[in-house]
Order: C-alpha cells, then sequence, then structure tokens
C-alpha cells in the first residue's frame, strides 16, 4: 500500500525511541526517565483536575503554566512558549526557524531526533564533528549557516559545553537562530537562560520529562526573545491549538511549585551518578564525565552489544547505538540506589565469568 505514500514519506527514515516493555519486569536504564516518582504535590493537582471540567477543551494559551514559568525563570510570560513535551516545541522550533537557504549546524553525535525533523521539514543540516573526547567544538561553527542547534548537556554523551564556549558560539552567530536544548541541565552544566536578555537569537528548551519526573504528561517550554516565541505561536496556531491538555497543566504548574521536592530527587540522582561512575571506572570502563542523569560509558574489552544484550537477558534494560564512533559504548540511565547496585553487581558478575 506504499503506492498511497507522499515521496517525501516514503522517504522518511522515523526516529526510534528507546524500548518501552509493557511488562515492567526489567530495571529501566535505558530511556533517562527519572526514577523517583513526580511530586506528590503534582499528582494531587493533576486528580483534582479529574471531574467534569474535562468536558471542556483547555486553555489554548495554557497561561497559568506560561506565567508560573516566567516568574520561575524570572522572564515575562512573552518569553514563554510550551508544548506536548520537548520534542514537539523542537519540531515546531525546526519549522519556525530553520527553514533556510543555509544548512543548518549540529553535532555528529547529538540526539538523533534532530535528522528526522530536517528530513520531515526538508531542512538540509551539516553535522559537526565532536572531538575524539566528544565535546563540542565552538570553533567549528563559525561558518555561514541556517540556524544552530545542539543539546547542553549533549545526548548521549552527558558531556556539557563550558559557559565561556556557549557564549562564544552566541557570539559568533549573530545572524542565526541558536537552540540549545537543555533536557538536562538541571543535572549539571551552565543554562543558557541567564544570557536571553543579550541574545535576541537564543532559544533554550527545556522539559518536565526528566528533573520533574513528568515524561508521561508531555510538557516541555521554550524561553526566548518575545519575536521567537511569536513565531512558535505562529506555528503551534498554525497546527494544533491545544497540545497541553488540562491535567498537564495542572500537573506542570504544581510542580514548579513543589521546589523542594525537585531539589531534593535531582540531588539523589546526582549523588548516584558520581557512585555509579566510580564503580564503573574500577570495573575497567572508561565513563565520560556526565552533566546529565546517565553516563555513557566503554569498557576496555567487552563489546557493548554484547554488554546490552547480556544485561538484557538478566533483566536490566540500557541503551545501545549501533551508529559509527559510538557503537563501542552504552548509555545507562541513573536509576535509584537500589537500581544502581543491582546493575554493578550484575555487571560485576558477568566480567568475571
Ligand atoms: N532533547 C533531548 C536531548 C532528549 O534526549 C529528549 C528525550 N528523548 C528530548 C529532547 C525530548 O524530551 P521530551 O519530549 O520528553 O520533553
Amino acid at each position: 500500500m506504499k503506492k498511497y505514500y507522499s515521496e517525501l514519506v516514503s522517504r522518511l527514515q522515523p526516529y526510534i525511541a528507546g524500548e518501552q516493555p509493557q511488562d515492567q519486569k526489567y530495571i529501566k536504564l535505558n530511556t533517562n526517565e527519572n526514577p523517583y516518582p513526580p511530586s506528590p504535590v503534582a499528582l494531587d493537582a493533576m486528580r483534582e483536575k479529574l471531574d467534569e471540567g474535562l468536558r471542556l477543551y483547555p486553555d489554548p494559551e495554557a497561561a497559568e503554566l506560561k506565567r508560573e514559568l516566567a516568574s520561575y525563570y524570572n522572564l515575562q510570560i512573552e518569553n514563554v512558549f510550551v508544548g506536548n513535551g520537548s520534542d514537539e516545541v523542537l519540531a515546531l522550533a525546526f519549522m519556525a526557524f530553520f527553514k533556510k537557504n543555509k544548512p543548518i549546524l549540529f553535532p555528529d553525535i547529538t540526539y538523533s531526533f534532530y535528522p528526522v525533523y530536517c528530513a520531515l521539514f526538508e531542512i538540509d543540516y551539516q553535522l559537526i564533528p565532536l572531538t575524539e573526547e566528544f565535546e563540542i567544538n565552538v570553533a567549528a561553527y563559525e561558518q555561514a549557516n541556517g540556524g544552530i542547534i545542539f543539546p547542553n548537556p549533549n545526548a548521549p554523551t552527558g558531556r556539557a559545553l563550558a559557559a565561556e564556549q556557549i557564549q562564544k558560539l552566541l557570539q559568533q552567530n549573530p545572524g542565526s537562530v541558536v537552540i540549545i536544548d537543555e533536557a538536562y541541565i538541571d543535572f549539571g552544566g551552565e543554562s543558557a537562560v541567564q544570557w536571553l536578555d543579550q541574545y535576541p537569537n537564543l532559544l533554550v528548551i527545556q522539559t518536565f520529562s526528566k528533573s520533574r519526573s513528568l515524561a508521561g504528561i508531555r510538557v516541555g517550554y521554550a524561553l526566548g526573545n518575545t519575536h521567537l516565541i511569536d513565531a512558535l505561536e505562529r506555528v503551534k496556531n498554525s497546527f494544533n491549538s491545544y497540545p497541553l491538555d488540562r491535567l498537564a497543566i495542572a500537573g506542570a504548574v504544581a510542580a514548579i511549585q513543589d521546589e523542594n521536592y525537585f531539589q531534593t530527587c535531582k540531588e539523589r540522582i546526582i549523588t548516584t551518578r558520581e557512585n555509579t561512575a566510580s564503580k564503573l571506572n574500577s570495573m575497567g570502563f572508561k565513563v565520560l564525565p556526565s552533566a546529565a542523569n546517565f553516563l555513557f560509558a566503554k569498557h576496555s574489552r567487552y563489546p557493548s552489544e554484547k554488554l546490552y544484550l547480556e544485561l538484557k537477558g538478566k533483566g536490566i534494560l540500557v541503551r545501545y547505538f549501533d551508529k559509527p564512533r559510538i557503537n563501542g559504548y552504552v548509555r545507562i540511565t541513573i536509576g535509584t540506589d537500589a537500581e544502581m547496585n543491582r546493575f554493578t553487581e550484575v555487571l560485576q558478575a558477568m566480567l568475571i565469568t
């Protein structure tokens, strides 16, 4: 039945998300979810909205959530855009800013949704290689381009770009929109939100999926100059008036208000990450320095695909990427201490047999 597809759809190679087994029997360290539950205040706020009010459409502007985010980041409501997960915000941003007559630039090793959006929206791109040690090479972005996007910290490497390097990149590129995908910023690295005043071409995108344990309700947002936000609104309102439902708006507002819970979970994950990294080092892994809620690691003699498959057989899911440059590594999401202890025990047993 492919004869009915458009040419564009026939050419697409869609993004493949990490496995989401439905039987729950795995220790899931493969999709960078938070191992801790959402804030109890957020859960209550969503329960409260489970009533006949669901008969009505939600606020198309999600103004309550925008106000909450604006005050959290010391911005105006006109500097905030919200969408159905940061994936949707990214997609709308690609449409709004990147279809230009020059290729956009992003790292060769990065979030694999970027080339997928480029194919869907017919945007040219050029990959800029990371250094040998998987760092973003800012000097290589000093060339004519139709826009720039990269995650900070980067995925799947976990490496953060230093503040002065980010500023250098922004200074080098006043003529293009620079999007910084900060899905993991709460776990380390320096957020570019502080420079929004100085750079009208900077768009920062964040999410409730990782540090706020709310991947299941799909809330992402963008922060930037009013002109950039206005462009995103134009695209959104040409596509879907109500990307956020009533439960998601209520849950996200309450999650932002529960600052203590957020700080506690995030600190726990950072501590567990550092402990896990040192255990992996002592087992013969090379572990990249991580500012995210995952580790990118490679064993000196154990092939990573084998590692992934054997761990899976033992009920532990990690992520393996069958791609040049990184097929020697596995990406390990940070779980609870109990999960990570189990993971390192199983690993230890595998490595000595
Ligand atoms: N950006 C990066 C770098 C990611 O790894 C992810 C998670 N897959 C996202 C954005 C999207 O997250 P969400 O749509 O859940 O907000």
